[in-house]
């Protein structure tokens, strides 16, 4: 009798889990669209009408910089803080709040003024 209740709880150890996976042919994941809010949704729909740089974020290219002829640097708000790699192999960046309408200089030379931006798609 004892090795019948043994042999029973044995059975009933072995059975496991069994995980059957499902795939469906035509849908593998939902379009990331469909699940994104707020800022991600604005960014998303913005790449997909072609703009890959919705919120401006790409480095710009100072230019000759003196006075007359100014880095722009394009703006959504009054203010923004811009950061000069004063030199090619310089090891740490120049912080620097630009205020719209005044042209600022940098401690290496070149000067920089804000622009207004276009706003987003
Ligand atoms: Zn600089």
């Amino acid at each position: 009798m004892a090795a019948l209740i043994i042999r029973s709880l044995s059975q009933t150890t072995r059975r496991g889990v069994q995980v059957t996976s499902v795939r469906f042919a035509n849908k593998m994941m939902a379009d990331p669209l469909e699940h994104a809010t707020g800022l991600e949704k604005q960014e998303l729909m913005a790449k997909a009408a072609g703009n890959d740089n919705p919120f401006d974020m790409r480095v710009y290219k100072r230019i000759s910089g003196d006075q007359t002829n100014p880095t722009v640097v394009p703006s959504f708000y009054e203010k923004r803080l811009v950061g000069c790699i004063c030199e090619e192999d310089a090891t740490c960046i120049n912080w620097m709040w630009l205020e719209k309408g005044d042209k600022k200089r940098c401690e290496c030379g070149y000067w920089f003024q804000l622009a207004d931006a276009k706003p987003m798609v």
